[in-house]
């Protein structure tokens, strides 16, 4: 069964694909390598011991370019993974979020009803729950997104929603991801973002490698645990899963995820782990908020429990070995 994965280069979509391929798929990747490195598809096919990856450059908001895939391929389920995903690089350029995080989404629909795709499993961010009460539940009436990232992230869920009601028989999947971190336990595939990186698991392997002096922490007076922000880490393997456990199990209409551990760390108890965990010691400093950020944020995950029979199975511990892991690897 040939499963078209766009993004498949990036860090999570890897991830998801090497999953596919051991389940047997065929992986098709789309991706514009814009934020991602071709090396990856090797890494892929390596990692899964399979050769099942068909490749294309390609940009997802371009339609001629998806009709050819879709002429050339039995294409049985789309999963749609590319996007640009930088919260504060959405709030310098907030149209270039909106233009492709949107027209991608629309093009990809539009292209798998075109040519009778049925099944579309699109990841989405627990960002779409805005300032909400804490754990986040699918069923929760969303808050507005407090930045243009996740205003992408609430019109593409939107969007999809809504063709799915327009074509009865038609399948969509949101998947809300919490924090991915971590990366595979080989340290082949694990986030190498191109540029200075924004997230903290990137800029707190950056620390302890020593090419940042300090690890700046983003505000310490919200009203949580230490003061500092509380998220939902997952390991990138757990969420990568959880995607083919959602594949295993569509069904026509709309069905909404979320994909997180249902724990929240704050960014002080996710140092401390690191340290823990690879025995090194990360300085930090305590500076302003950074703007767009919420206080806290974690998942209820009971549904995919019930309905995927899927939980998170790994640890923090275990979240920053293998993130250590992969930074030394791919550094070397
Ligand atoms: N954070 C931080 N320093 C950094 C990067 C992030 O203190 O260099 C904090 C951020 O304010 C948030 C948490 O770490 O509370 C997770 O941030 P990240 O960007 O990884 O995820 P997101 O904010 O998108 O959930």
């Amino acid at each position: 069964m040939q499963i078209l994965v766009t993004g498949g280069a990036g860090y999570i979509r890897a991830r998801v694909c090497v999953e596919l391929l051991k389940k047997s798929y065929t992986v098709i990747i789309a991706d514009n390598l814009s934020n991602s490195r071709i090396e990856t598809v090797e890494k892929i096919k390596q990692l899964a011991g399979k050769d099942d990856v068909i490749f294309y450059k390609i940009d997802v908001t371009d339609a001629s370019a998806l009709k050819s895939i879709f002429l050339s391929h039995k294409v049985a389920a789309v999963i749609h993974l590319a996007g640009f995903k930088a919260i504060g690089e959405s709030l310098e350029k907030p149209l270039k979020y909106y233009y492709n995080n949107t027209v991608s989404t629309m093009t990809l629909a539009e292209a798998c009803i075109k040519y009778d795709v049925k099944k579309f499993v699109f990841s989405s961010s627990a960002t779409v729950y805005g300032e909400n009460k804490v754990p986040f539940v699918e069923t929760m009436e969303l808050r507005p997104a407090a930045n243009p990232y996740g205003a992408t992230k609430a019109m593409s869920e939107r969007i999809l929603s809504d063709v799915a009601r327009a074509n009865p028989g038609f399948s969509v999947s949101l998947l809300r991801y919490f924090n991915p971190v971590g990366a595979h336990e080989s340290g082949l595939i694990g986030e190498a973002p191109k540029g200075v990186p924004n997230n903290l698991m990137p800029c707190l392997t950056r620390v302890a490698r020593g090419k940042m002096e300090k690890l700046r922490v983003f505000g310490n007076d919200y009203p949580t645990v230490d003061g500092t922000g509380v998220r939902d880490y997952i390991h990138v393997v757990d969420l990568a899963e959880g995607h083919v456990a959602v594949l295993e199990k569509l069904a026509p209409g709309v069905h909404i995820y979320n994909l997180g551990t249902g724990k929240g760390t704050s960014v002080l108890e996710l140092i401390r782990a690191f340290e823990e965990a690879n025995k090194i010691k990360v300085p930090y400093e305590i500076v302003g908020r950074r703007p767009g950020d919420i206080a806290e944020c974690y998942a209820d995950v009971n549904k995919a429990r019930r309905e995927l029979g899927w939980k998170a199975k790994r640890g923090l511990l275990e979240m920053c070995r293998d993130a250590w892991n992969f930074e030394k690897n791919y550094r070397e």
